[in-house]
């Protein structure tokens, strides 16, 4: 670099211009917006003015460009102190100052002399709050409004950089330097809540740093972050200062620690670098931040981290940059000026390189380069005072101290916005958060198990209540719908079936409408009871019909838990099949037993017979009866006490040895005794299946029926019937019993019959010609169902079974021949009036009626020709009754197909509204 030269011209921002012409700060050409250029006296003005360009600075740390600041130099001149008064009294000094101008002449001769324009000039008069204003105040505003700052003093040792910078003014507050001055604007402007000021003061001595608040701490390294580039001395020490007190007393105990080597120029000089480094970090609120509006989409606040800004303050005190053959310095002290100069000069070469725009700045050269490298060529706003005397004794230094100002001022620099999140702050009111939070959801997570818990145990509490009364109300209202159903059907069929014969009696034609409403004929013979009667029926069938909705909604609804009853008694279900099985094995036996009892009885009659004729035969006086009964009776008691060959075997044998032609001739006898006991005989005698044959082959079913028509003694038309009965079990002689007007002979007989075991043997010899197909016809013609219907009149059970037996025998018969297509037309059960006593013992109490009266009943509804008669006959309700109720699984089924296969009960029930 050239130096200002006599022609007049010297270099400004890298343009030459003729000193003499220069006009014009050079602030405003190189940066308009800046502060100190602009206007440095309005800089104590109000705050935000005088940091104007720091909105441009927020502005341009966006794009991490930065704002150039170009390095600021004042020039100060000391006044001449009282020994250059004498020595220098003769000559005139070597500098003169036009502060308006803000220029320096320096005087070559006594005719010539160059000028050099600085952004400050500072008269020997200038006061100590000025020089902070112009040179320092910009410096701390930028510092407190987060970017890096440097305020730096150079000159000849005695030229007053320690009174610009470090007076503590302790006995005059005027001569307060810009250090004290700094601080107490710092902490007049920070909060002490949220922001801190942490401070450092190093010395900078031969190479080494030493921490001036500790001072064996002597090897402090520099570090640099790798990625960042920012300088830190991690080794030193990090004061909090919170008021100005405790920063004097730094400063204080700083001061003592200070190396300080004399000079021959000025005792008190230090040789050293002295470097005080103020942190201060600031919390940015809300939208202030120029990080704010980045994180601008991020609006939850937790997550926001707080942003705060970390300004440094660095103030320099250089050593003297007097040359070191002028300072006298020897020995020890003369190495020491060396170390001195290569901090200095390789700060000088620094300044130089980048004043230059070369392309490679020295800074590694040294700690101060190193140290100072955000201050120039950095992001740091940076103002240099340079200090010279008026003595032209040291023209040359002072020359040499305004040529390094004046490069220095060509230095720029980008100002960056110190900004940060401050994840760790963030970070630990997280942290309490989290831990709060976790604590709470641990409580309402504890509380809401609790909750659920008490909840949970209540309801089942109440479920099983609700369910517990549910069950007895459901049952109270299943068997209570149950009777009254059965109940009302029971009256409605009643009333139907009365209704229905004194209509028929009446001869008063009755139709029923769909609706179930009667409607009498318009013939003369309507009568008005008749129409009462059919409205008050209709009536009740509407009130009935009603009910049995309302019923079988609740059938309904009780369905399924009956569905689930009903699954619970499987198991009691298969207990009772097996006592049925058991039950039936008794009645097998039973069966067995009463056979072999009946052979007895017929032994016991043949003793009889053979005492009576013993008897006889003694009254007549031993008169034989040849091949006779004698033997019969003799072999009889033979075999009587031969009993334990068992019964059948004596019958056996006695109708092989006597001769069944014998036995059947007694049936005629005379004597009325002697046919009792010959029809016993005979009797007994086809109660075995093997004699059947013979004793028909032998003419004894003719004997047999004809003693029914000769024959008074009911007796014997007890014996003969039973005996017919048992013959009739065969085909054939079924046929045979028929061809010989066997009907009419039992009908006659039923007729005349008192005896109710007379009246069943009657009826069951009828039942079992029931069941033979081809005499249907024949056995109807000759009044066989008539008379059967005809001993309903006597109430006995046995008689009864026999007739339902006999009637579903026939309509067995009568369905097969049916279904063979051999028969149509409705049923001749129905046609001789069979239909109103089977409906009425359907539900008969003795189970054997029952069962016979269910199957026929199945058997009747098989015919669509007979559905008709059934429904006005009120059989259909028996039928549904039996596929919902009948105890016997077979039954039920057959029913309810039944009752499913045919369209006249399905429409019959639709129009009932029956759900079926
Ligand atoms: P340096 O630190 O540059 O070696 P000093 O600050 O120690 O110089 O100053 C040397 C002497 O000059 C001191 O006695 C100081 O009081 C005096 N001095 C320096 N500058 C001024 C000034 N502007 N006004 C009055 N006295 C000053
Ligand atoms: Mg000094």
């Amino acid at each position: 670099m050239r130096m200002a030269t006599s022609g007049g011209g010297n270099y400004r921002n890298g343009t030459y211009r003729s000193s003499l012409k220069v006009d014009k700060p050079l602030a405003l050409n190189s940066n308009p917006k800046s502060s100190v250029k602009s206007k440095p006296l309005s800089s104590s003005g109000p705050r935000r003015n005088s940091t104007g360009s720091l909105s441009a600075a927020t502005g341009a740390a966006k794009d991490d460009a930065g704002v150039p600041g170009r390095v600021r130099v004042a020039v100060r001149l000391r006044p001449r102190i009282a020994e250059e008064s004498v020595a220098d009294a003769d000559f005139a000094d070597c500098v003169e100052l036009q502060p308006e101008l803000k220029r320096l002449k320096l005087r070559k001769n006594n005719w010539d002399s160059d000028t050099y324009e600085f952004d400050e000039v500072l008269t020997e008069f200038a006061s100590q709050k000025r020089v902070y204003e112009v040179v320092a105040k910009p410096v701390v505003e930028s510092v407190l409004d987060g970017y890096n700052g440097t305020i730096m003093a150079y000159g000849q040792t005695g030229t007053g950089k320690t009174y610009t910078l470090g007076r503590l003014g302790e006995e005059d507050t005027a001569a307060r330097g810009i250090m004290v001055r700094a601080m107490e604007d710092i902490l007049a402007d920070i909060s002490l809540e949220s922001d801190s000021v942490l401070v450092s003061y190093l010395q900078l001595y031969m190479e080494t740093i030493q921490d001036l608040l500790d001072p064996p701490n002597d090897n402090i390294s520099i570090v640099e972050d790798p990625k960042t580039g920012d300088v830190s001395l991690p080794g030193a020490s990090l004061v909090e200062i919170r008021n100005q007190k405790s920063f004097l007393e730094l400063l204080r105990l700083g001061e003592a620690h200070r190396f300080a080597a004399n000079t021959k120029l000025n005792t008190e000089s230090s040789r050293s670098h002295a470097i005080l480094m103020v942190h201060v970090k600031r919390s940015v609120k809300g939208r202030q931040s120029a990080l704010s509006s980045e994180n601008g989409a991020n609006s939850h606040k937790m997550l926001k981290p707080p942003i705060v800004r970390k300004g440094k303050l660095v103030v320099v005190d250089l050593a003297g940059s007097e040359r070191i053959d002028k300072s006298g310095s020897e020995g020890h002290a003369l190495e020491e000026a060396k170390s001195i100069n290569l901090s200095l000069s390789a700060l000088g070469k620094c300044i130089n390189a980048l004043a230059e725009n070369s392309a490679h700045v020295p800074v590694r050269d040294s700690k101060l380069t190193r140290l100072l490298k955000d201050s120039f060529g950095g992001s740091a706003r940076t103002s240099l005072v340079i200090t010279i005397g008026p003595s032209p004794l040291h023209r040359g230094e002072t020359a040499s101290t305004i040529m390094f100002g004046q490069r220095a001022m060509k230095v720029e620099n980008m100002l960056k916005l110190k900004e940060e999140f401050d994840y760790k702050s963030l970070s630990r009111r997280l942290d309490i958060q989290l831990d709060k939070l976790i604590a709470e959801h641990e409580r309402q997570q504890k509380a809401f198990e609790d909750e659920i818990e008490r909840i949970s145990i209540e309801a089942q509490t109440r479920i099983s209540e609700v369910e517990r009364n549910y069950e007895e109300a459901l049952e109270k209202e299943r068997l209570k719908y149950q009777k009254d159903y059965m109940e009302s059907i029971k009256k409605l069929e009643e009333q139907l079936v009365k209704n229905q014969q004194k209509h028929g009696n009446e001869k008063v034609p009755v139709k029923l409408k769909d609706d179930g409403s009667a409607l009498t004929s318009n013939t003369e013979s309507s009568k008005v009871s008749t129409v009462e009667e059919v409205t008050e029926l209709k009536k009740v069938l509407q009130k009935e019909s009603l009910l049995r909705k309302a019923a079988e909604e609740e059938v309904n609804s009780l369905k399924n838990q009956l569905a689930q009853c009903k699954r619970s008694e499987a198991s009691g279900n298969s207990d009772i099949l097996k006592l049925r099985n058991m039950l039936e094995n008794e009645a097998r036996q039973k069966e067995k037993l009463e056979g072999e009892i009946a052979i007895l009885h017929g032994q016991l009659l043949q003793l009889s017979f053979e005492a009576d004729e013993t008897r006889i035969r003694l009254d007549r006086g031993g008169s034989e009866v040849p091949g006779g009964l004698d033997s019969l009776v003799s072999q009889v008691k033979l075999q009587q006490q031969e009993s334990t060959n068992g019964e059948k075997a004596s019958v056996a044998k006695l109708f092989e040895q006597v001769g069944l032609q014998k036995i059947l001739s007694l049936l005629e006898a005379e004597d009325a005794d002697v046919r009792i006991h010959a029809v016993k005989v005979v009797a007994n005698l086809a109660a075995e299946e093997t004699n059947q044959g013979k004793i028909v082959e032998a003419g004894g079913l003719t004997s047999l029926l004809m003693l029914l028509r000769s024959s008074e003694d009911e007796t014997i038309h007890r014996v003969a019937a039973g005996a017919i009965a048992n013959l009739a079990m065969n085909e054939t002689n079924q046929e045979l019993i028929m061809a010989q007007s066997g009907i009419g002979l039992l009908s006659m007989t039923a007729a005349n019959a008192e005896d109710p075991q007379t009246l069943r043997m009657v009826a069951g010899a009828i039942a079992n010609l029931c069941g033979n197909d081809k005499l249907q016809m024949k056995l109807r013609g000759e009044g066989g169902i008539k008379a059967l219907l005809g001993m309903v009149r006597c109430r006995h059970p046995d008689v009864l079974a026999q007739v339902a037996r006999g009637i579903a025998n026939f309509a067995k018969c009568e369905s097969r021949a049916s279904t063979q297509g051999t028969k149509t037309g409705r049923s001749l059960l129905i046609e001789d009036g069979a239909l109103p006593w089977i409906v009425q013992n359907a539900n008969n109490e003795a189970s054997p009626i029952r069962r016979h009266i269910e199957l026929a009943l199945c058997h009747l509804a098989q015919h669509e020709a007979n559905a008709k008669d059934m429904i006005s006959g009120g059989a259909l309700w028996e039928l549904v009754r039996i596929s919902r109720d009948c105890s016997r699984e077979d039954i039920r089924t057959l029913a309810h197909r039944t009752l499913t296969a045919s369209p006249t009960f399905q429409a019959e029930m639709r129009r009932l509204r029956m759900d079926y």
